[in-house]
């Protein structure tokens, strides 16, 4: 095997926010092209590696899927440690899923500074929305409003269910942490 001066990136990237909202189901989806129904809680956290052919360099995702049960505990912040991007997901059909959404943005922030002094990239998804057909189009201001008030970088409608969106959310993930490299 030759090996040329391919440059290889690293990142870690959170995928976080409260039970139920999908996380694992966009995780699986994104990296292994399932997706099931059947509900199962995240115990502990679980690791999933997605590859990137990007431009001529490859850029290696390290998925962190954190357990359902921890909530701003003080594991969080083992949890956090270097990361470089972060989903924060909600569930278009739950509100309250999304009254969790800024609580969790403090809790990375409060917990993760990176070595340069700025933040950590951060999109918001809107998950489950093959149940939601109308999300997009009564809540885009809002949405874009929201993110810009709180620090996201940006946000997509997904749904893992019928794979919408997620490989367009970690490109522009991606796109952001190297911008800021
Ligand atoms: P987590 O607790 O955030 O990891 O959520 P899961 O990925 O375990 O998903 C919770 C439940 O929501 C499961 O029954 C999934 O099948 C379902 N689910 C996840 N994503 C979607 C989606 O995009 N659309 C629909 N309709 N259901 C979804
Ligand atoms: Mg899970």
């Amino acid at each position: 095997v030759t090996h040329n001066n391919q440059k290889e990136h690293l990142y870690k990237i959170l995928v976080i926010c409260d039970l139920g909202v999908g996380k694992t189901s966009i995780i699986k989806r994104y990296v292994h092209q399932t997706y099931s129904s059947n509900y199962r809680a995240t115990i502990g956290v679980d690791f999933a590696l997605k590859v990137l052919n990007w431009d001529s360099e490859t850029v290696r995702l390290q998925l962190w899927d954190i357990a359902d049960q921890e909530r701003f505990g003080n594991m969080t912040r083992v949890y956090y440690q270097e990361a470089m991007g972060a989903f924060i997901v909600f569930d278009v059909t739950r509100p309250t899923t999304f009254e969790a959404v800024s609580k969790w943005k403090e809790d990375l922030e409060s917990k993760l500074i990176l070595s340069n002094g700025q933040r950590i990239a951060t999109v918001l998804l809107a998950n489950k929305s093959d149940q939601n057909r109308d999300f997009l189009s009564n809540n885009s201001l809002k949405m874009d409003q929201y993110c810009k008030e709180n620090g996201f970088v940006g946000w997509f409608e997904t749904s893992a269910k019928e794979n919408i969106n997620i490989n367009e959310a970690a490109n522009f993930l991606v796109k952001r942490i190297i911008a800021s490299e």
